[in-house]
């Protein structure tokens, strides 16, 4: 294939999603999370965590203008800093001090980037002059010399840049600037942008290889694709340079955290490891194992494959291929949730995925989102679009309740409620979506991504337009110079039925590239034999030509339609799903000897609401899972919360619950009972109430 690989996504306004499941999910960000957010943010919403956001950049707008008016350098109040969490003891008692999670500006940006991506698909002069309203305020509060976190502008600004290790404040810029090139392409207004870019030129001149600058770099990443992007729509090359920088330094010797807190080079500790939680242990070529904090592990490698693609570098694209095998080799859930414990909210070791302790924060799913999109730019790749396709039904959605107002941040793929409510070791795990966080991360990374989901499903380039989600929508491209609408329309996830419709005022050539869910081998290891899936093409005239295997040209999993389209062409798709039953790799000690259901992209999972109280006694025997017996399982429609849904009934079997009180006794032969059992998708899971809940059954 001489076709160009390199891809990038659509501009969203080039997209309207039309998608039965997935419009919903917008307009849920759109009309519930946003406003929702936006009060929480003004710290509105009774009996929520209050969050102190826009208090903050109050506080620092005033401090800030107080200092101009009076000419006068700011004096600090001096407040103890480096702690993690500050409340006030009482509302009546709040002070001109800064309040919340250290990072607590972020949670602005990211609201005003999901707020961004909205107006692109839903103009909305309302929520759009709330929007101009707080940038304002952002703008009130940055400083002369570009720097902006209200952390260190209330508190003490000599102290800026002391502790890139742990105080956010590149990672607030990343988070900044993300939301700036966001809200120029959705308005063409500037102010934000012109607000971040002033903040990258003053960490230009700060941070660098050059003598005198200082080597340090973020210790939560997302400053690396940010700056990616500020450099895409401004050309700045520095923007891109000081990315660069970035991904280079960290992990090289001497490390900077240990200059910075030298307190941790204790004796006995000087091994490379204690830097693992940072993935600053290794120059970033020399990383083969994800490890740390899980989120900020793929913020770092979506950063590293943005580097790559728009460098060319091909070394650094290796590095991230390997990280990527080892997440989703050996370190990934089923659900696509990603980093296991919650000490540090972390990868774990090789094969340790334990369902009931499981972190597997929702921005770790959304991150391994943003990080495989990357990775299908460098290289288009089915391997990319699966996982990603996995997150974000699975990993990804079950984070937010179907009402959109509640939201998970841990995602367990076993639950019991009492012991959330009682033992120490799961406290982390809710067993009910919270209503908003202290650190409140997740709500708003989730409204950012579900209001952009159109740049994950559809890339382009000048000769090639791939689809790698079949999410309905009508794309407006251009090919050399022609016009070209695309229209996908889409059963997924409940059916495999796809079709693609493109329409050309004048003939124009391109290639067409279609992923190949990988599930549709599931049960088809043979990939020599024919493609377990059908393809016909509707021309204009009529004429319809079924395509055979041996006539498709596929490579990495899509399949290339070059071809000169002419008036209207539809391309049929169907990617048969069925109810299959998934193991997991026998070195996950957690699942041995279980199995999941999925169907299609969707895992499911039992709750108690259908299936009755302890889940651990019923078990799928042989008989359910053999291919051929399609009576011992059927599907069936349903409602939760308004929203139509396919269940899945499963012949079962359950030891039942009538041994005798002794706690130990004699083996005897159990007797079961058969038992139906009702498998609901894992997404929609913890909407009917609190109850036990299990992906993995026996
Ligand atoms: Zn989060």
């Amino acid at each position: 294939m001489g076709t160009n690989k390199v891809s990038k996504p659509l501009a969203l306004s080039q997209i309207t999603i039309k998608d039965s499941f997935w419009q919903k999910y917008e307009k849920l960000a759109r009309k519930e999370v946003i406003p929702y957010q936006w009060e929480a943010l003004n710290d509105r919403v009774k009996d929520a965590a209050p969050s102190f956001c826009i208090r903050n950049f109050q506080v620092a707008a005033r401090i800030n203008r107080e200092k101009k008016e009076k000419g006068e350098l700011f004096k600090p109040t001096v407040w103890p800093l480096d702690t993690f969490e500050t409340l006030p003891r009482s509302p009546e008692q709040m002070e001109e001090r800064f309040y919340g999670m250290l990072f607590q500006d972020s949670d602005l940006y990211k609201w005003l980037e999901a707020v961004s991506y909205s107006l692109m698909s839903q103009p909305d002069p309302e929520l759009e002059a709330i929007a101009d309203e707080a940038i304002l305020l952002v703008k009130a509060a940055q400083l002369e010399s570009g720097y902006l976190n209200t952390y260190y502008i209330i508190n003490d600004l000599s102290r800026i840049f002391t502790n890139l290790r742990d105080n956010h404040e590149l990672y607030c810029f990343g988070h900044l600037t993300e939301a700036a090139v966001a809200y120029y392409q959705a308005t063409q207004k500037d102010d934000l942008l012109k607000i971040a870019m002033r903040f990258a030129d003053y960490l230009d001149g700060y941070f660098g290889h050059e003598a005198g600058k200082c080597k340090g770099y973020p210790g939560h990443e997302v400053a690396e694709m940010a700056l990616v992007r500020l450099y895409e729509v401004t050309g700045e090359e520095r923007y891109l340079r000081l990315g660069a920088y970035f991904i280079e330094q960290r992990g090289q010797r001497p490390y900077y955290f240990d200059m910075e807190h030298p307190e941790v080079v204790k004796p006995g500790l000087e091994n490379d490891i204690r830097h693992a939680y940072h993935q600053a242990h290794l120059p970033v070529r020399e990383q083969k194992e994800a490890l740390g904090h899980s989120v900020r592990a793929v913020y770092l490698y979506a950063g590293m494959a943005d580097i790559a693609r728009v460098t060319a570098d091909e070394t650094l694209l290796a590095a991230c291929e390997d990280l990527w095998k080892n997440i989703t080799e050996q370190k990934m859930y089923i659900t696509g949730g990603i980093g296991s414990t919650h000490m540090g909210e972390a990868f774990s070791y090789p094969y340790d995925l334990p369902a009931d302790t499981a972190y597997a924060e929702t921005c770790a799913a959304i991150g391994l989102v943003f990080f495989a999109r990357r990775m299908l730019e460098n290289r288009p790749d089915s391997r990319y679009a699966d996982v990603m396709e996995r997150a974000l039904f699975n990993g990804v959605l079950s984070g937010m309740s179907l009402d959109g107002k509640s939201f998970f941040y841990v995602n367990p793929l076993e639950v019991l409620p009492e012991a959330c409510h009682r033992d120490e070791r799961k406290f982390h795990v809710k067993p009910t979506r919270q209503k908003w966080f202290g650190c409140a991360c997740c709500p708003p990374n989730l409204a950012r991504l579900l209001t952009s989901i159109g740049s994950y499903a559809y890339t382009a380039n000048a000769d090639t337009f791939f689809v790698h989600l079949y999410i309905g929508g009508e794309i407006k491209n251009e090919f050399a110079g022609q016009e070209v609408d695309i229209k996908v329309e889409s059963g997924f996830p409940w059916n495999g039925e796809v079709a693609v419709t493109v329409k050309t005022p004048k003939p124009s050539s391109f290639t067409l590239a279609l992923r190949i869910p990988g599930f549709v081998f599931n049960k088809h290891t043979d990939l020599s034999s024919e493609y377990p899936f059908s393809l016909s093409i509707l021309e204009t005239d009529g004429k319809m030509d079924r395509i055979t295997s041996a006539q498709m040209i596929i490579e990495d999993g899509y399949l290339y339609l070059e071809r000169e389209w002419h008036d209207e062409v539809v391309i049929k798709l169907n990617f048969p799903m069925q109810t299959d039953f998934i193991v997991s790799n026998r070195r996950v000690r957690e699942s041995i000897g279980k199995v999941a259901v999925m169907r299609g992209p969707l895992v499911y999972c039992l709750e108690e609401v259908d299936n009755g109280s302890d889940l651990h006694l019923v078990s799928l025997p042989l008989s359910s899972l053999r291919e051929e017996s399609e009576d011992q399982h059927s599907l069936f429609s349903t409602y939760i919360c308004g929203q139509e849904m396919t269940f899945i009934r499963i012949m079962g079997t359950s030891l039942g619950n009538d041994m005798n009180k002794q706690l130990y006794q004699r083996y005897k032969p159990p007797i079961h009972e058969n038992v139906t059992l009702t498998f609901v998708p894992y997404f929609a899971w913890n909407n009917r109430g609190e109850g036990e809940m299990t992906v993995w059954c026996s």
